[in-house]
């Protein structure tokens, strides 16, 4: 049994289905290209064949890509000169796609040849659109809820079999840059209108054929001579024009973070200039150079495969299935609110509980307004918004509670008031209902005390705003059971987010990170550090925002509240003094962050952020010296990984795994590096140690390396080795 298989039918057209054995939606791999290849080969040698169409099994797709597994350990396998391996395997590829392209054709009169079209009975992408756009002709099915296109940038690296190049030929830099640049998906009559496919029809096989048998002209229009390519090529002045506000763009958004976007827009800036084959080459290279950089596969490890991994229950305990059929949301307050919003959305019953009708009420209206926001969009119906309020009981009385099966808490974050709620909920819930709180700061070991049964009692904490951050941490305390924790997940899985299972302690994981981030930002102030020097150096190894601009975003209270409550609960031990004399200044000065139009930054009336706040050197002067560029991303970078390597020290994290996925959807660590305990692998742990050894008689003690990372480093591993993918590391 092969992927591919071939009939040829009495009208002398080959019809070669792709059907991956196995799976629901078809992926390539290595055996799949040889088989492909195969095929074409053997349609095209034989006379009987009068033309080839290249289709699909699966109902309502043709293909979901590369198998991204074999993409993040196609360096690996690549022999003992990897460069050279990869090269050679991606010419191979582009091989294949060429001779389909060139399907037999003279190379010198472009005579002879027989056509070949692609039928695409839905979603194409990735190679999955790369094979097509090197046939004769795209036919797609109208099927509105297929996605066509070439998302490879989003996964840190870009179409590298032919797609870049084919697109740019076939509709000009100018038109392929959002679907290349931004991996923009279409639905067919989308990709029709883009120019991406030919026809869309209701049966794509069929219209296939009988174009094969109109005796079409195939040649594609860059193998005619005097091809021009659309838009202009970069010499030309309107082409000049496209390529300077790419470049431009490119680096504006990525910041110069992220190779492949650079490595992309080399491709087809060079490969503009050159005859094709040439630019086929030349994509090749700059595929291979993506392909050597860590990067890549370490974006590609975060967010596609362990994030995937997790989201399929990867550290799920073994309990039967523990889906949510209603959950009740105590607190309809901003957190509340957006529970509420996500439940209900994935078509959970929701009781959502406040003290006072009024707020229960406020809590549900979030959910009516965002619905509103989907239907101006055309995302959303009315009946849509109707089925999904339908959902959401906004009350004030408890009794409501008496079915949940989940109770998700999100009132004042106040240990006394959350102890009197689980008390009232746990009045009227059955036995078997899981109580969790999301609080971000409470130890969930402490609240639990509240409970009647500690063992059903668990944090769920969200991020804010809830329906955007794709990250949810989930809580264990020292009673909590698996059930509790197959509920939580079972829960994060139906509301289609990505859930972390972390350990109860000071901060969790997330916060306990992003804090030293923070921290080490307003350090920095203190000592004289051009304030834009902090910003900007975030910004430039790739964090979405500066330190000190998150502190304005959260607000400069929660963090004097965040330091009172840590100081008091640490005594001596406690080290952010210095940070404090900042933080609790601003507060004096009433500029307590973007919700009091007054910060770090300055803000206009209608709360616009203009730029940082010029008087902020009259207290704390900028000092003549300035630390380069690296010092500075190193104290912000470090300040966060040490604290990731502690957590996993203390048994906080228990799988690197979890540490990665849940710091680039959480907090937005440096995407491009796949995570800290990736970065950390990228620079190596000998180094990492080293730095911290210099850090630390610069700055101080908080730099000082971890004993695991100490240890790593003096037997050269590596956390992905070390902690090998799927182990446990505590
Ligand atoms: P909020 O002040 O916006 O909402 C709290 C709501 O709880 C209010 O509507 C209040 O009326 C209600 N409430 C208070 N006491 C109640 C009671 N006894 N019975 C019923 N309702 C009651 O606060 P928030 O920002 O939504 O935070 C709620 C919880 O989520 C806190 O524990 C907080 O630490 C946590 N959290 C907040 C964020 C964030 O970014 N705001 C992020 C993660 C977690």
């Amino acid at each position: 049994m092969t992927d591919f298989t071939l009939k040829t039918d009495a009208d002398g057209v080959a019809v070669i289905t792709w059907d991956t054995i196995g799976k629901s939606m078809n992926v390539m791999n290595q055996q799949g290209f040889t088989d492909l290849d195969a095929l074409i080969d053997q349609a095209l040698a034989d006379d009987a064949v009068k033309g080839i169409i290249i289709t699909s099994g699966k109902d309502g797709s043709f293909a979901g890509g590369m198998d991204l597994n074999i993409i993040a350990r196609m360096k690996d396998s690549a022999g003992d000169d990897p460069a050279r391996g990869l090269f050679d395997g991606v010419m191979a590829m582009h091989g294949v796609l060429r001779k389909i392209e060139r399907a037999g054709m003279d190379p010198k009169t472009n005579k002879g040849g027989k056509p070949i079209a692609a039928a695409l009975p839905g979603t194409a992408l990735g190679i999955g659109l790369e094979i097509p756009l090197a046939c004769h002709r795209i036919f797609a099915t109208d099927n509105p809820k297929a996605k066509i296109g070439l998302p490879e940038i989003m996964v840190g690296i870009f179409p590298g079999a032919g797609g870049t190049t084919r697109l740019v030929r076939k509709l000009g830099a100018m038109a392929a840059s959002p679907l290349l640049l931004e991996g923009k998906l279409n639905d067919p009559q989308g990709a029709k209108r883009a120019g991406v496919v030919d026809e869309v029809v209701a049966d794509p096989v069929a219209a296939a054929k009988e174009w094969i048998l109109s005796n079409p002209s195939i040649v594609k229009p860059w193998d005619e001579k005097g091809y021009k390519m659309p838009g202009g090529a970069p010499y030309h002045p309107a082409g000049f024009m496209t390529f300077v506000g790419a470049s431009a763009m490119v680096n504006g958004k990525t910041m110069g973070v992220y190779p492949a976007a650079k490595a992309l827009l080399s491709a087809v800036y060079e490969g503009a200039l050159v005859p094709f084959d040439t630019a086929l080459k030349i994509e090749a290279r700059w595929f291979t150079n993506i392909l050597m950089n860590p990067s890549s596969s370490a974006m590609i490890r975060s967010l596609f495969i362990n994030k995937e991994a997790l989201e399929k229950g990867a550290n799920r305990p073994d309990a039967p299935d523990q889906k949510v059929k209603q959950v009740g949301v105590i607190g309809a307050g901003m957190m509340g609110a957006g529970i509420a919003l996500v439940s209900a959305l994935a078509g959970i019953k929701v009781v959502l509980i406040d003290a006072k009708q009024e707020a229960a009420d406020k809590g549900k209206s979030y959910t009516a307004a965002y619905m509103d926001k989907g239907i101006a969009r055309k995302k959303a119906t009315e009946d849509k918004k109707a089925a999904v309020l339908g959902l959401i009981n906004a009350t004030t009385d408890y009794a409501a509670l008496k079915d949940c099966d989940l109770i998700v808490e999100a009132v004042f974050e106040d240990v006394g008031v959350k102890a009197e709620v689980t008390k009232k909920v746990q009045a009227v819930t059955g036995p078997d209902c899981i109580f969790a709180t999301n609080t971000s700061t409470l130890p969930i070991t402490e609240l639990a005390k509240a409970s009647n049964d500690p063992a059903n009692f668990i944090g769920i904490h969200f991020f804010s705003p809830v329906d955007k951050m794709m990250l949810v941490e989930i809580i264990k305390g020292e009673a909590t059971g698996d059930v509790a924790v197959a509920k939580a997940l079972d829960f994060v899985r139906q509301i289609r987010k990505t859930p972390i299972v972390v350990n109860d302690a000071r901060f969790f994981y997330a916060n306990r990170c992003i804090i030293p981030y923070i921290n080490e930002g307003i350090r920095m102030v203190r000592e004289g550090v051009e304030p834009a020097l902090i910003e900007n150096a975030a910004k430039l190894v790739g964090m979405p925002l500066g330190p000190l601009q998150l502190v304005d975003e959260t607000s400069i209270d929660l963090g004097v509240k965040i330091a009172k409550a840590t100081r008091a609960a640490m005594g001596d031990a406690y080290p952010d003094g210095a940070v404090d004399e900042v933080l609790f200044w601003m507060a004096d000065q009433n500029r307590l962050g973007r919700k009091s139009n007054a910060g770090f930054y300055a803000y206009d009336d209608k709360g616009k952020r203009l730029g940082l706040w010029d008087n902020l050197a009259a207290q704390y002067p900028v000092a003549d010296d300035q630390p380069d560029l690296v010092t500075v991303q190193h104290r912000l970078l470090f300040a966060q990984v040490l604290e990731a390597v502690r957590a996993l020290e203390d048994g906080v994290l228990t799988d690197i795994r979890e540490g990665d996925v849940g710091a680039i959807l959480g907090w937005g660590f440096a995407p491009w590096s796949g995570g800290p305990f990736s970065w950390l692998d990228i620079i190596g742990a000998p180094y990492a140690a080293e730095r911290c050894d210099q850090l630390t008689a610069e700055f101080g003690d908080r730099f000082s390396a971890p004993d695991l990372l100490r240890d790593m480093a003096d037997k050269g591993q590596e956390f992905y080795k070390r902690f090998a993918t799927g182990a446990k590391a505590a």
